[in-house]
Formats: structure tokens, C-alpha cells, sequence
């Protein structure tokens, strides 16, 4: 048996099982195959060790089973495998991965988390998740969504046999259902037995988990477990322990840059590139220097911020009092609290939608009026200036010494008209150093942490927003591009960012020539995620720079796959 992870979505992945030859794109039910249950024609099927085909998972008979036969030894899955402890004769699975038990991680949300995590956090990582017994419809995003790779039927089985119904959005009474809401061929069929329901409850799964491998594909599988935990109280609670008990977990597999999503559940707030971006803020951010007014201003519908109707007043006002090269715009908002100007292209501040209603949860509030009191508390300004309309007060009661500009209506004439004079009357003027260096040095830092600094000494930004360039001695260090909203290296700045060691890939003695396999990896920096731009180096040497394709443990770890896409070769 062989396991290739394809595609990545935090901890999901889509992937290919090859068993002797038949390959199964994962993740995937496997349909236990008996004389009373008949797995579906063609699809992949569990059957006892003795009775396998080619392409089949088998299952061994217990040890103590008269007929144990050698076949048993050399089966996928041990007895009992919906709930171990195997049988103690028998080797644990070399293949699967398996809940330890099945039973009580479904009771006990707390032992699943921990479990998960333990699973995921060393060398089990490459090898395929098998989920038994817990597999339903509703359920199988978000155990996608925790990495489980194969499903087996039980759950489908043990279903049709009490008369539920499945679907993706809960579990149904057969006898109480009117009208079947299902066109598949067994629900069409007029006839109602057993069978028939068995069959739907397949046809279910299986539709589920084609929708599955498509939001992996498309990297926003969340926004799909989001609205499927709902159906039941056990999802919900085991989502939210995910969020608060492993977030670190998850923020490890989250891309750096990734799908566009909505905002639209309590649980948002806590997704794994939303903690990201407020832990980064904390960590690495700082203003930049000359940047000494601190202008709060609220959101808009339309991303990046700058296009919208309403930032291009702000910006007018800002202009029109003389002050715009020492004010700093920051932008007030849920889910990320707070986003400066120069990072409104970073992955995710462009690619958030959030439901408007005025109305702002405590959860919202307290979040955002904690990232605008680090944010004044530490970046020290000469003057703070409050220009916001829903975020107002819950903003306004973290302030100390402010001026309110806009009472609550940011966009209106009266309002705009007291931004531009609030700014006026500053007695301040900008320092040496033009601000187009400032916010990209500020940029930098928070994608590359302090060492990305070191990308700005002595250069000057060049080319026009959001295309710019950092340019050293007539040579090209970076470049940001407006859809991707962070650098991409050249090598010459691949070179200046291995002397600190940071987002380095380090390779044995070779020259990389097209993509850098993880065969190839001796080690890989700690803060590196997928989609971050990386540079292969040997003894400090900088070969070649990229983007990373993998987790730095997976780098490490693998065998196979693209670890890092090469953009540029030393020569
Ligand atoms: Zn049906």
C-alpha cells in the first residue's frame, strides 16, 4: 500500500491509496463487502484477509480464530479495528492510522482533540487516517477538515438498519419522510425497504465526499465545515476545542496564502489564518517610524480597502491637510481587529467577507478594542485620531488622550471636513526617509519577521501600487504583487535573507534543478508555512529561491513530493 498527499487544506489533503496497482483518491469511503452487505459495484471495499481481491483493504481474523491463517497476518486492518486495542498477538496497522478508541474519542470530544493532535504533530502525519464506525454524511467535512483520509461504512450500514435516513445536513426518520428530498436512483425507485435505504445512505456519503474533495481542492473547506457542524451539538463542541486547544496545530498547516472566505459563523473568528494574523500583528509588527498620527478608520465591503468609495475620501481628506506623510491609516475590523494600510494586501485582509448589520457581538468587541490597545500601547504615537462609525465605542473606551472626528458617521461631509482640520492642526512634519520605504520595511517584518528588515537597508521602493519593487544598488531584492499581497523573492534577495538563517530550506551539497523534492531536505526553518517564499541554501550558500509547498515537518519527514516550486536558480 502506498499513500501521496495531492493537495493540502490545513489539515485535509486530498491524496491517492494505492493498493496493488488500484488507486483510490482519498479522502474516500471504503465500503465493507459481506454476503448480507454488498459494497456498491466498483467501489473500493473492506473484505476479511482470507476472501481479498486485488484492491481491497482487508481486515484479519483474530488470533484466536481457529481459521487465523498468514493472510491475517499481512492484512490492512487488524480485529477489531472500530475499536482497539488490537488484538495483542497481532502488530499494530503499518499502514493506517487508527483512533485509538473509536468509541470513546466519539463521547469525549476532549480525548479526540488530543488524540488528533498527538496523530498529527510527528512521522504518522504521511501515512493515511482511517476513520471507523463515526462516518456519516453530515460529519465527513469535518473529519476531512481533521485529516482523516478513509472512511468505512459502518455508520451507513448501522443506519439503514434503524431506519435513518441520511444527509449531509443530519439524519432523518425513513417512516416519517413524505417525500424523499434525494433523486438517486433508489430514492426514485418508489419502492421503500431496507435495501433501498441502504443504498440512498451510500449514495449520500458518497456525494458528500466528491463536495469534500473539491473544497480541499479549492483550499475552503472551512467555510464548508462551518455551516455542517450545525447539525449537531458533538461537531460544534469538538470545532470550537480544535480552535482554542490547537490552534497552533492548525496555524502550522493554514497557507499563508489562501482562498477567499466568509466570515459568516461564531466560529470565524477563531479560523486558523484569523489567529494567525493577530499573533503576527503582535509578534512582529512595528510602524513605520515617520508614521506619527495614528488615523483609526472602519472597513469596507470592497477589498483591498484603498479601491473603495470610502478610503478614497478618507484619502482626500488625509491629502488635503498637508499630513498625509506622517499619517498612519489603520483599518478597524472583525474578524482580523485591526489591519495597517501598508499589510491591506496581506493574505487574509483582501479575502474576507463579514455579514454588516451595525451590531457587533462582545466577542467582536472585546477583540478589536484588545488589538487597538496593543496597537496605541505600543507603537506610541504623537497624536491618535478616531474616525469610525459601527466600531466607535467599543474602540473609543480603549483610547486614553484621542480626538473623535467622525461622531459616528465616518463617510459624511461634516465628518471629513473635521478629519482634514484634526490633521491640519498637527504641528508635526515628516522626517528624513520617504514613507514608501517605512511601509515596506513595515511589510517585510511581518512576512519575514525581524529578518525581513535587513531587505530594506539601503534600498528604495519602486513601480506603482500595488506593484512594487525593492531595489538595492540597481538590483531587484522583491517584489509585491497585488493579488498574491506579499514579496516574492529574487535570488540577490534570497541571498540577504539566508544571512539570518530565516525561511531557509537547507539542502546536502547540490545545485537544485527545476523543483526542490523533499528527498532533497536536510532542514527547514520552523516559521516557514505553505505558500511562503523561502530560500534553498547549503552552508549558507543561497541556491535558489521559491515557494513552499509543504509544512517544514513534512519537508523533513517525506520522501516524496515537491517541497519547495523554484522561481530562480543560482547559476
Ligand atoms: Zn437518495
Amino acid at each position: 500500500m502506498k499513500f501521496e498527499i495531492a493537495e493540502r487544506c490545513g489539515l485535509a489533503r486530498t491524496g491517492s491509496l494505492d493498493i496493488d496497482g488500484t488507486v483510490l483518491r482519498t479522502p474516500a469511503m471504503a465500503y465493507i463487502d459481506t454476503p448480507r452487505y454488498p459494497a456498491p459495484y466498483g467501489s473500493p471495499r473492506i473484505r476479511m484477509a482470507a476472501d481479498r481481491s486485488k484492491g481491497d483493504i482487508s481486515v484479519a481474523r483474530s488470533a484466536f480464530s481457529p481459521e487465523f491463517s498468514p493472510a491475517d497476518e499481512r492484512a490492512h486492518l487488524k480485529p477489531g479495528f472500530r475499536d482497539s486495542p488490537f488484538a495483542p498477538s497481532i502488530k499494530q496497522s503499518e499502514e493506517f492510522v487508527l483512533v485509538d478508541d473509536t468509541t470513546g474519542a466519539m463521547l469525549d470530544s476532549q480525548k479526540f482533540v488530543q488524540w488528533l493532535a498527538k496523530a498529527k504533530s510527528g512521522a504518522d502525519l504521511l501515512r493515511p487516517f482511517f476513520c471507523s464506525v463515526i462516518g456519516l454524511p453530515h460529519r465527513l467535512a469535518f473529519l476531512a477538515y481533521c485529516g482523516f483520509d478513509v472512511f468505512d461504512s459502518i455508520a451507513l450500514i448501522m443506519s439503514a438498519e434503524n431506519g435513518t435516513y441520511l444527509t449531509s445536513s443530519g439524519q432523518l426518520a425513513y417512516d416519517k419522510l413524505e417525500e424523499l428530498p434525494c433523486p438517486c436512483a433508489a430514492c426514485s425507485s418508489g419502492r421503500r425497504s431496507r435495501e433501498e435505504l441502504l443504498q440512498h445512505n451510500y449514495t449520500a456519503a458518497q456525494n458528500e465526499l466528491r463536495l469534500v474533495r473539491h473544497e480541499i481542492s479549492e483550499g475552503t473547506l472551512r467555510d464548508l465545515v462551518e455551516a455542517r457542524i450545525r447539525s449537531e451539538p458533538w461537531l460544534v463542541q469538538n470545532l470550537r476545542l480544535m480552535d482554542i486547544e490547537q490552534s497552533t496545530l492548525q496555524e502550522l498547516h493554514a497557507p499563508v496564502k489562501g482562498a477567499r472566505f466568509h466570515a459568516g459563523a461564531k466560529e470565524s473568528l477563531w479560523r486558523p489564518e484569523v489567529t494567525r494574523w493577530k499573533k503576527r500583528i503582535v509578534e512582529r509588527y512595528m510602524r513605520p517610524t515617520s508614521a506619527k498620527i495614528l488615523l483609526l478608520i472602519p472597513c469596507s465591503a470592497k477589498k483591498p480597502y484603498s479601491i473603495s468609495q470610502s478610503h478614497m475620501r478618507f484619502r482626500k481628506a488625509i491629502w488635503a491637510s498637508g499630513k498625509g506623510d506622517i499619517v498612519h491609516e489603520v483599518i478597524v475590523t472583525s474578524p482580523l481587529g485591526i489591519v495597517p494600510r501598508e499589510l491591506e494586501l496581506f493574505y487574509p485582509a483582501q479575502d474576507y467577507d463579514i455579514p454588516v448589520t451595525g451590531h457587533w457581538d462582545r466577542d467582536e468587541k472585546n477583540m478589536v478594542g484588545e488589538m487597538v490597545h496593543w496597537l496605541v500601547s505600543s507603537q506610541h504615537y504623537d497624536l491618535v485620531v478616531s474616525h469610525l462609525g459601527d466600531e466607535r465605542e467599543p474602540v473609543n473606551s480603549v483610547l486614553k488622550d484621542f480626538v473623535d472626528t467622525s461622531m459616528g458617521s465616518p463617510g459624511s461631509k461634516d465628518s471629513l471636513q473635521r478629519l482634514e482640520e484634526a490633521l491640519r492642526s498637527f504641528d508635526g512634519k515628516a522626517t528624513s526617509g520617504g514613507r514608501g520605504i517605512a511601509d515596506m520595511r513595515a511589510l517585510c517584518r511581518f512576512q519575514f519577521g525581524p529578518a525581513g528588515e535587513s531587505l530594506c537597508e539601503g534600498a528604495t521602493v519602486t513601480g506603482r501600487w500595488p506593484n512594487l519593487r525593492i531595489v538595492r544598488a540597481g538590483k531587484q531584492l522583491a517584489m509585491l504583487t497585488g493579488d498574491r499581497g506579499m514579496l516574492s523573492l529574487t535570488l540577490d534577495g534570497g541571498k540577504v535573507l539566508a544571512k539570518s538563517g530565516a525561511y531557509s530550506v537547507e539542502i546536502d551539497d547540490f545545485r537544485p534543478k527545476g523543483n526542490l523534492f523533499a528527498v532533497g531536505v536536510e532542514k527547514a526553518s520552523p516559521e516557514i508555512r505553505i505558500g511562503d517564499d523561502v530560500v534553498i541554501t547549503h552552508g549558507g550558500d543561497a541556491r535558489a529561491v521559491g515557494v513552499a509547498k509543504m509544512t517544514p515537518l513534512e519537508m523533513e519527514l517525506a520522501e516524496r513530493g515537491e517541497a519547495v516550486h523554484i522561481r530562480h536558480v543560482a547559476e
